[in-house]
């Protein structure tokens, strides 16, 4: 295998020299004065990129344990609860929810389709939800949901609005008090930068006013709203990942948020623009909205765990494979956090390469161009519902 190495799936993502350098600091103590300000910053901050005034809980776990946090908090067994699902995530949610004993109804799509607020508003009129839990980033398929309209909907039935935005935050616009989103979830290892390891829900007080029944102490709302409240931590966090984070957030908010989601739509154009050019078919929606992963049909005859491998031992070089059902039928390449569009033509250009040695019809150098023309191209904005006001 290549001596170099290059992290591009759509999570964990690549991390940048200096937050490593604060994460490799000596350990100091968190209930010290050495840590408390480093603390306070990122709790902060994280309002910031959550745009929210309410609470962002910092928990030590993965995204799908600060998911676990809301389930735990806002279901009680027997409650209504509606979750929107169409890829992988959507459906750990179901199961998630329905382990914790909620009556779940399942607003469900085929893997890749894109959630509608009619559907949704339809569903609700035929049974109330104490919750609608959504993903915003199906990061198993590259779709990206229009959050705000389906946070609409659910308000409108008097439903709290729960979101996985364990792939989206800080890539695309997620503006949690303007559009009414009672808690977001999401997690280190993506756009935020950083290693895994730190979870995070912002959590508005009607959730806090919401919560239930179900047994809960490590990832109690209240308990941890409160340490938080006076810059500690109900429990030792990881304060290696903290003081990462807390440089991570400095590169974010200097880049500036609009400034990171326009680059994140110009990755996604470049991303596609290369795939298009290849001659291969995309399996993501080809719209601006899809900033956060392309995802990509294998041609026929070939299994895309083949070209995940193939880039791998070739170039060290790690894409995804497709999950679930899709594995074996797409790849799925990374541009979320700390990427620029030479990340995109690495991908582009490998691909290309393992591709016609694996004996695909691709066309042969001209997918590099494309992607970088497609890029520089002038006028990116965002596309979609979702991005727009954030651009004001
Ligand atoms: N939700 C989405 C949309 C994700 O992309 C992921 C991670 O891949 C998760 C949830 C789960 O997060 P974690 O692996 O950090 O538990």
């Amino acid at each position: 295998m290549a001596g170099k190495r290059y992290l591009f799936t759509p999570g964990p993502t690549p991390v940048p020299p200096d937050v490593l350098a604060a994460a490799a600091a000596p350990i100091v103590h968190h209930r010290s004065p050495d840590f408390r300000p480093i603390y306070e910053r990122v709790l902060a901050r994280l309002r910031d990129v959550c745009r929210t005034e309410s609470d962002v809980l910092l928990f030590g776990a993965s995204g799908t344990g600060a998911f676990e946090s809301a389930v735990a908090n806002l279901v009680s067994p027997g409650e209504p609860h509606l979750a929107v699902a169409a890829g992988n995530f959507g459906e750990r949610w179901v199961s998630m929810l329905t382990a914790y004993g909620a009556e779940v109804d399942v607003l469900r799509y085929a893997w890749g389709e894109t959630p509608v607020a009619g559907d949704l508003r339809a569903r609700l009129a035929e049974r109330e939800a104490k919750a609608v839990w959504v993903v915003q980033s199906e990061t198993s398929t590259g779709v990206v949901a229009d959050v705000r309209e389906l946070a609409e909907v659910a308000r409108e039935a008097g439903a709290l609005v729960v979101v996985d935005a364990v792939s989206s935050l800080g890539a695309v616009p997620c503006e949690t008090d303007a559009w009414g989103l009672d808690v977001v979830v999401s997690g280190s290892q993506k756009a935020l930068m950083c290693p895994p390891g730190l979870g995070l829900a912002a959590v508005s007080e009607a959730a806090f006013a919401a919560t239930g029944s179900s047994p809960r102490f490590y990832f109690d709302w209240e308990r941890t709203r409160k340490a938080q409240q006076k810059a500690d931590a109900p429990f030792t966090p990881p304060v290696s990942l903290v003081a990462g984070l807390d440089v991570a957030l400095d590169r974010l908010l200097e880049e500036g948020l609009e400034a990171a989601f326009e680059r994140h739509v110009r990755l996604g154009r470049a991303a596609r623009a290369g795939i298009k050019a290849l001659g291969l078919e995309l399996f993501s929606p080809d719209e601006d909205r899809s900033a956060v992963v392309t995802a990509v049909r294998a041609p026929a005859g070939i299994d895309s765990g083949d070209v995940v491998q193939g880039v791998r031992d070739r170039f060290g070089i790690t894409i995804a494979n497709g999950q679930g059902e899709l594995k074996g039928k797409i790849f799925r390449l990374g541009h979320i956090g700390w990427f620029d569009v030479f990340d995109i033509t690495t991908q582009i250009g490998s691909v290309e390469l393992v591709l016609s040695e694996l004996g695909a019809g691709v066309e042969r150098g001209v997918a590099v161009t494309a992607a970088l023309e497609a890029f520089e191209a002038a006028g990116a904005g965002h596309g979609g519902g979702a991005a727009e006001p954030s651009l004001t």
